[in-house]
């Protein structure tokens, strides 16, 4: 039952959500875990619990899958679905976020810690146009004639769906991973068992009812909240999932890499980053600090691609500093619910433990650490943004993704020793560059070891582009064609014409 309501006033359907008994959503329908076990589900906003939620075990997700496993069955409504209707489907899917868009706006504020116009612009825009995009893809999903060499045979490709598929995901974007895992996945044909984080399960759940309503058959779509090491590692090590998209930490995506390959699982893994941001003495320079500044102070630094390695050419470096400084303190910290707040809280505590001690060790490495802004009083988890400087690349605070509002800003004095630098990092997420020179755009952009390179900008993605990492930030794509790829298996079928 849900427990204490924000003094804010909401939306009525956001306040019944956060009302709603705890819930997993199986089987087209709202169930107790079968433990009966809850977690209380806090604003970060105000430190305050908000709602409460079940928490899936491995019996719920053995449910789960066998929901979808049912699913799946080839006599299924979902298996005898025309794709188009399917491609209706998730259009109507991604139509219903859009009607609901304010509301799903102020439900990620209260989840996550977000701030209300980016959480309507980017979070909720980007979830629906995923839907919109994936809505036009089974119809356009296709095999080939094979021109073998053998004469009187026929050789054609069929592409179709691996079967069930799991996917599990952090809690910086609830909803749109959630629209990125779950798009895809159901334009190829796969349906879908889904863990949110333990720490945002709101949204998803809401999205799998209005996914049904959408026309959605049930058991097609099945949303199991809980922990990692519960719920996450039971859909990883189930064997009648056949595929597992994962976006969270590295360090638990190398495990789900060796679990999951006991069963030979194909696996898509989003994972964390350390992007290096580089500025050319030539480029726009209040663009270059206004776009960089937005980078990694946008949702508090807890976004994957967060450009938290500044490369800044060395006879612009301290101007560069003090404009980011100037940035830093002109943003207005507070509740994501509150008029003209554009910088929110961490989403919980440890998450604001965890940043201060790396801020702190870069203080004691002799690095010189800036702070601006106003944290307000009474709550929440909030930390300031921060620019250090005088760090030197090998320092943990250059190495290591620190996942909060904090810039290293680093000196350099030319292209090639910009690259070299840069492609030192275990991670290769994203990478940028600003520039007024057309070569090195080019020279850079072609040296730069990252799976997106922004040029005179930062931060966007579209469903179209494939989006993900090189070395340790994982493998395969979400987004594009490529992320369809990962839910469809290729059959040869040759046909001897005697
Ligand atoms: P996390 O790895 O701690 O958790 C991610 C998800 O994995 C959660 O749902 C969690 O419950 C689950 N999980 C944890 N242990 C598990 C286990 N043993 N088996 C199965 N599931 C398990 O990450 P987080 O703290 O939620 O998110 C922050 C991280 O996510 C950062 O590293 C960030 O860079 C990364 N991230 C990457 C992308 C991307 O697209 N590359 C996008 C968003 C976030």
């Amino acid at each position: 039952m849900s427990t204490t309501t924000p003094a804010r006033d909401l939306a009525p359907v956001v306040a019944s959500r956060l009302a709603a008994e705890p819930h997993l959503f199986i089987d087209g329908e709202r169930r107790e875990a079968r433990s009966g076990r809850t977690r209380p589900v806090l604003d970060p906003g105000t430190g305050e619990p908000i709602a409460t939620t079940a928490c899936a075990g491995a019996a719920d997700v053995d449910d789960a899958v066998a929901a979808a496993a049912r699913a799946f069955d080839p006599a299924s409504e979902w298996r005898r679905m025309t794709p188009l209707e399917r491609g209706r489907v998730l259009t109507r899917i991604g139509e219903a976020i859009y009607a609901r868009a304010d509301s799903f706006a102020e439900l990620e504020v209260l989840d996550a810690g977000k701030v209300r116009g980016a959480a309507r612009a980017i979070d909720v825009e980007f979830a629906a146009r995923t839907f919109l995009y994936y809505g036009g893809w089974p119809s356009k999903i296709q095999g080939t004639t094979v021109p073998v060499s053998h004469p009187g045979i026929h050789v054609r490709t069929e592409r179709e769906p691996v079967g069930v598929a799991g996917a599990i995901t952090a809690w910086n974007f609830p909803l749109l991973l959630c629209a990125w895992k779950m798009a895809p996945a159901l334009a190829a044909g796969c349906p879908v068992v889904f863990k949110p984080s333990e720490e945002t399960p709101l949204s998803a759940l809401w999205l799998a009812e209005l996914a049904v309503e959408a026309g959605l058959p049930p058991g097609v779509l099945n949303v199991v909240p809980g922990y990692g090491d519960e719920a996450g590692q039971a859909l990883v090590a189930h064997a009648g999932v056949r595929k597992l998209s994962f976006t969270g930490s590295t360090a638990v995506g190398r495990r789900i890499a060796r679990d999951a390959s006991d069963l030979l699982k194909r696996v898509t893994l989003e994972l964390g980053g350390k992007s290096a941001n580089i500025i050319f003495g030539d480029a726009d320079l209040d663009a270059a600090v206004a776009g960089s500044a937005g980078g990694i102070f946008w949702h508090s630094g807890q976004t994957c691609s967060a450009p938290s390695r500044l490369f800044v050419q060395r006879d612009i470096h301290d101007e560069v500093v003090d404009k980011l400084l100037a940035e830093a303190a002109a943003l207005s910290i507070g509740h994501g619910l509150d008029a003209g707040v554009d910088f929110g809280p961490l989403v919980n505590e440890r998450q604001v433990e965890r940043v201060r001690g790396y801020v702190d060790r870069a203080a004691t490495d002799g690095a010189k650490v800036h702070q601006a802004g106003e944290l307000p009083t009474g709550g929440g988890f909030f930390y300031p943004p921060t620019v250090i400087a005088g760090a030197t690349d090998d320092m943990e605070c250059a190495r290591e993704e620190i996942f909060g509002p904090v810039v290293v800003v680093l000196p350099f004095d030319d292209a090639e020793e910009a690259a070299r630098r840069a492609n030192a990092s275990d991670y290769g997420l994203a990478a940028g560059l600003w520039t007024g020179s057309v070569a090195t755009e080019h020279a850079m952009t072609r040296a730069l070891r990252a799976g997106t390179v922004y040029v005179n900008g930062w931060g966007l993605t579209d469903p179209a582009a494939p989006f993900g990492g090189f070395a340790q930030s994982g493998y395969g794509r979400d987004l594009g064609p490529d992320s369809l790829d990962g839910y469809l298996e290729t059959k040869s079928v040759w046909t001897f014409h005697g």
